[in-house]
């Protein structure tokens, strides 16, 4: 993975190239940018983590993205150039801000859901340790009660009915790679269960929690053999994946550019490392 300077650093270099350019060069005809949330007033729970986009920046990123491409559920149409969007994690800001600005015009998208979250139930770690730098002796059950983070069971419901789609993200937010394969199914499996009790899922849709950096390949042959999950999505970017269901996503807040920046440095990227031969993802 390239590190965060030299990203920044490139991102500026790219500004010189025309954005059309870039595409076309690339021969990418879909890209998959993806977020976790959406706020004014960035939460406790996620402002130690990453930067957290405004209502006014995640705006300006839909107005770049529908300028260049054309929004698309999945799976996309071959003809157009299109963006497939998604957010992770369900977060209770994906019912309150993002919904009602995609409804606004007319762009769809998956909510990956962790299924040991939904109601408030529990929390993901690493937002625990946010939470903590801020507030060290917090309960964080009493954060959950109080806050109220995550999407509710009728949220989703509602979601789903005004048209989005709904996906697993596991059960609890594990890294992969430090999991057995058996676990890894049973967190897949498990989160579908769940989510099928709430909403109906016609194909089943997996965004691996953190990457799917060292999963291993007869995990990718189990999960598609058996229909465990149609398709898989990771995060590495835009790059090609030797498994064709693995979709890999743009991580649009890792760098808190502006989509504009993030996405043209990432064609670049994957221009060069085309050219290479250093574009797919293999394991
Ligand atoms: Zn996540």
């Amino acid at each position: 993975m390239i590190n965060t300077l030299i990203f920044k650093i490139l991102s500026l270099i790219i500004t010189i190239f025309p954005t059309k350019f870039l595409i076309k060069l690339s021969g990418k005809k879909v890209i998959y940018p993806f977020y976790h949330i959406i706020s004014n007033n960035p939460p406790v729970h996620i402002k130690h983590l990453y930067p957290v986009r405004s209502i006014k920046q995640f705006e300006k990123d839909l107005d770049f993205l529908q300028k260049y491409f054309t929004a698309s559920d999945f799976p996309p149409e071959n003809k157009k150039t299109a963006f497939v969007l998604s957010f992770d994690d369900g977060l209770s800001e994906v019912y309150e801000i993002i919904a009602p600005i995609l409804q606004k015009r007319n762009i769809s998208a998956i909510f990956f859901i962790n299924s040991a979250f939904v109601d408030n139930e529990d929390m993901f770690v690493n937002y625990v340790e946010s939470i903590k730098k801020e507030n060290p002796n917090i309960d964080y059950k009493e954060y959950l009660k109080s806050y109220k983070p995550y999407l509710t069971k009728e949220q989703i419901k509602e979601l789903k009915e005004q048209g989005f789609t709904i996906g697993a993200h596991s059960i609890n937010h594990p890294l992969f790679s430090e999991i057995n394969e058996e676990e890894q199914i049973k967190q897949i499996k498990d989160n579908f269960t769940f989510l099928q009790y709430i909403v109906t899922i016609n194909q089943k849709y997996f965004a691996f929690p953190f990457s799917d950096n060292g999963v291993k390949d007869t995990f990718f042959k189990t999960v598609y053999e058996n229909k465990i999950a149609d398709y898989t999505f990771g995060t590495a970017g835009i790059k090609d994946d030797i498994f064709e269901r693995n979709i890999q996503r743009i991580p649009i807040e890792k760098y808190g550019l502006s989509a504009k920046r993030h996405i043209k440095t990432e064609l670049l990227l994957y221009i060069v490392k085309r050219f290479f031969g250093k574009e797919l993802v293999k394991r």
